[in-house]
């Protein structure tokens, strides 16, 4: 068995806890009594924070629609989809067609890259997060 230290990924509040792993398989977790933020307790979500990790219903691979059927591709693919879309979305409809939503469950840091990549790369003030919606 191994206890591995982490943070809550289902909000912003950061509570920390221990994954408990047993044979490669995460089982539950322990929140952590030494952190300021949550000092030992954590929500609902937090408790059940680590079912998604070995659900089968987990995208492990990009899907793309391809003639109406979602098919697996690579993370290039993907990227480059993404990417050729919004450029095509702004340079035949202006910045402000486009709009950025992101997510309390990646990181402070990660969430401001994305809103500069609105900002500064798309030039526009759509962009907003999840925490408001
Ligand atoms: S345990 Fe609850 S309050 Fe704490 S970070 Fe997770 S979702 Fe947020």
């Amino acid at each position: 068995m191994a206890r591995i230290p982490t943070i809550c990924p289902f909000c912003g509040c950061g509570c920390s806890f221990y994954l408990v792993v047993h044979d490669g398989q995460v089982t539950g977790v322990e929140p952590s009594p030494d952190n300021p933020v949550n000092k030992g307790m954590l929500c609902a979500k937090g408790w059940n924070s680590y079912e998604f990790v070995h659900s089968p219903d987990r995208l492990k691979v990009p899907l793309i629609r391809k003639n109406g059927e979602l098919v697996e591709g690579t993370w290039d693919e993907a990227l480059d989809l993404v990417c050729s879309r919004l450029i095509g979305i702004r340079d035949s409809s202006g910045p402000d067609a486009l709009g950025f939503l992101c997510s309390a469950k990646v990181s402070n840091e990660e969430n401001y890259l994305f809103m500069k990549l609105a900002r500064v790369v798309f030039k526009t003030n759509n962009v907003d997060h999840c925490a408001r919606l």
